[in-house]
C-alpha cells in the first residue's frame, strides 16, 4: 500500500509543534514519546502500520478547535481518530501527522425522551449510547458488531451499519445533528434536535465523509422505543447459492425482518470451535430475526419459514426462549474473533443488489480457488452487504499482496454487478485506489472539489479515500 513520503519540513518542526500544542492543551493530552505513539500506529486493518508524529487527546470542542488552528497554521496533517476499529485503514497515521483522538469526549449532554433524541460527545462508544437510555425503554439502532468498542465519531465518519440496520437504516438514517470543527478551527453546527434541516443537506454530506471534512465532536442521535419482542430463526442450507436465493426471495416477498445474517461453512466451523453456539454443520446458515408483538412475530416468521422451506433447508430452528435467541446470535457475534484465531484475515465490505447474491457467492468461491487463499463469508445479507474474509499468512512473503489482489478482484465484481466498493466500513486506504474503478475521473474531481471547500489545504486525513494519483496535485499544493 503506497503512502505519500512524509514531509521533512514538518518532521523538522516537531518540537515547535508540540510547544505550541502545550499552550492550548493540558500536558496529559499530548503524547509525543515515540514508544507511546506506537499505540496509535494502526487501526483494525493491522496489515498497515505507521507511528504518527504526535497524538493529542483534547477534552472539549474548544480544545479541538485550538489544536486544529495550530496545525492549520503550521500546515501539519491531522488524522481524526475514534476508537481505532476501522477495518479500512481510515485512522491509519502518516509519519508527519497529528492523531487527534476523541476518546476523552464521552459525555451524554442531553436526553429528551418526548422528542426521542440524545446528544452526546462523539468519543462515546456506540453501545453505551443505548446503555444511557435503555432503562427508559429506548435504544440507539445502528449496531456495528464492534459496538462495544467503536465510537460514535467513527460511526458518523464511516456511516456505519450493523446486523439490525436492514429495518432501522444505518448511521445516516439515525443522525440528526452534529457539532464539527473545521480544519481552520471554525466550529459549525449542522442539523439539530428536529426533523430535517433547512438548506442543503450538509449533514448527509458529513455522514460517511471519513474525517475528510471536519472533526465531529458532538452528535444528536435519534433514539427509538425498544420493540415489544424479537425472535430469530436459524436456517441451514447445503449450498451458498441456495441460501442466497432464499434471502433474495424473503426480500422480494416484502417481509421486513430486522436482520438477515449469512455465514458460510468455513465461518460456521470456526465459530463452532470458538463459541460452541450449537450451529448445524452445513454449507450456509441464515439468521433471520423479526420484531414486534408475539402475534406479529408469529405471522412474519410463518411467512419466512414458508419461503425458506421452498429451498429445502437442512435445518430450520426457531428460537423458543431468550437463551436460545442468545445462542443463535452468539456464533454470529463471535465470527470475526473466531476467524482471527485461525489466521490473519482481511475483511472486505462490498455491497451488491440482493438478487446477485447467488452469482457473486459462486464467483467468490471460484476466485478463492484460483488465488489459493481461503475465503469465509459472514455478512448482512438482507441489504446485500458482503463481508468476505480473505485468510492469509502475514508472515509468508507475498501472501499479503496476493490477498490484496484477490480482494480487489472481489470488490470489482461487486461494482460490476451493480453494487459498490463499500457498504459500511468506508474506503480509507484499503479501497482508495479502487475508487477509480467505480468512478469516472470527473466524478472523483467533483468529490474532491467538495473537500476543497471544507479543507482547502488538504490537511485532514490526507492520502485516504481518493486515489493518490488523483489527489496528488492538491495534497502537494
Ligand atoms: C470486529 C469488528 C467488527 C466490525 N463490525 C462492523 C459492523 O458490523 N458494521 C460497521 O459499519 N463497521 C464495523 N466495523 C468497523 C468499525 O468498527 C467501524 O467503521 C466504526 O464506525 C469505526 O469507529 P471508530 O470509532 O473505531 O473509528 P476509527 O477507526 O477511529 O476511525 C474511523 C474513521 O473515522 C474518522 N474519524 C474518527 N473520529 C472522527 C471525528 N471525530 N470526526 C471526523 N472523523 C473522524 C477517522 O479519521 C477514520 O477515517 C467492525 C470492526 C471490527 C474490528
Amino acid at each position: 500500500m503506497e503512502m505519500p513520503v512524509p514531509r521533512p519540513d514538518i518532521l523538522a518542526r516537531k518540537a515547535e509543534l508540540i510547544d505550541r500544542l502545550h499552550e492550548v492543551l493540558p500536558d496529559d493530552a499530548i503524547i509525543s514519546d515515540p514508544a507511546e505513539t506506537r499505540a496509535y500506529e494502526c487501526d483494525a486493518l493491522t496489515a498497515y502500520k505507521c507511528p504518527p508524529l504526535t497524538v493529542i487527546l483534547p477534552g472539549s470542542t474548544e480544545e479541538v478547535a485550538a489544536a486544529l488552528r495550530i496545525c492549520h497554521e503550521m500546515g501539519v496533517p491531522v488524522v481524526p481518530r475514534g476508537a481505532g476499529t476501522s477495518l479500512a485503514g481510515g485512522a491509519l497515521p502518516t509519519a508527519d501527522c497529528v492523531i487527534l483522538g476523541v476518546s476523552r469526549l464521552g459525555e451524554v449532554l442531553e436526553t429528551d425522551y418526548d422528542n426521542r433524541f440524545i446528544r452526546v460527545q462523539t468519543g462515546r462508544t456506540n453501545l453505551s449510547v443505548t446503555g444511557a437510555v435503555e432503562e427508559h425503554g429506548f435504544f440507539y439502532a445502528p449496531d456495528p458488531s464492534s459496538q462495544l468498542a467503536c465510537a460514535i465519531a467513527g460511526n458518523i465518519a464511516m456511516n456505519s451499519g450493523g446486523a439490525h440496520c436492514l429495518k432501522y437504516g444505518v448511521t445516516t438514517n439515525n443522525l440528526m445533528g452534529v457539532r464539527m470543527v473545521l480544519m481552520d478551527g471554525t466550529v459549525v453546527e449542522l442539523g439539530g434536535a428536529h426533523l430535517d434541516a433547512e438548506g442543503l443537506d450538509l449533514l448527509g454530506l458529513i455522514c460517511g465523509s471519513e474525517g475528510q471534512l471536519g472533526v465531529v465532536t458532538e452528535a444528536t442521535l435519534r433514539i427509538l422505543r425498544k420493540p415489544e419482542g424479537a425472535r430469530p430463526v436459524l436456517i441451514g442450507y447445503d449450498s451458498n447459492e441456495v441460501a442466497g436465493a432464499c434471502v433474495s426471495d424473503i426480500i422480494k416477498a416484502g417481509v421486513l425482518p430486522v436482520a438477515i445474517e449469512f455465514m458460510d461453512r468455513p465461518c460456521i466451523e470456526a465459530t463452532e470451535d470458538f463459541a460452541q453456539a450449537g450451529y448445524p454443520m452445513c454449507e450456509a446458515l441464515l439468521i433471520v430475526e423479526v420484531e414486534g408483538s408475539d402475534a406479529e412475530i408469529d405471522e412474519q416468521l410463518a411467512l419466512i419459514e414458508e419461503i425458506a422451506r421452498k429451498h429445502d433447508p437442512v435445518e430450520l430452528r426457531q428460537s423458543r426462549s431468550s437463551e436460545e435467541s442468545a445462542a443463535i446470535w452468539l456464533g454470529r457475534k463471535s465470527a470475526f474473533g473466531a476467524m482471527g484465531q485461525i489466521n490473519d484475515y482481511m475483511c472486505l465490505d462490498g455491497t451488491i443488489p440482493v438478487s446477485q447474491l447467488p452469482h457473486v457467492l459462486k464467483r467468490i468461491g471460484e476466485l478463492s480457488a484460483q488465488y489459493g487463499l481461503g475465503v469465509a463469508n459472514v455478512f448482512h445479507a438482507g441489504d446485500g452487504n458482503m463481508h468476505p474474509l480473505i485468510l492469509f499468512d502475514a508472515n509468508k512473503p507475498g501472501d499479503l499482496e496476493l490477498c490484496e489482489e484477490l480482494g480487489s478482484e472481489i470488490l470489482k465484481l461487486c461494482v460490476e454487478v451493480g453494487g459498490c466498493l463499500t457498504g459500511e466500513h468506508g474506503v480509507g486506504i484499503e479501497k482508495r485506489d479502487l475508487m477509480a474503478h467505480q468512478y469516472a475521473p470527473q466524478d472523483l474531481e467533483a468529490q474532491m472539489a467538495v473537500k476543497d471547500v471544507f479543507d482547502p489545504k488538504w490537511l485532514l486525513n490526507p492520502a485516504k479515500v481518493f486515489p493518490l494519483a488523483s489527489s496528488d496535485a492538491r495534497r502537494v499544493a
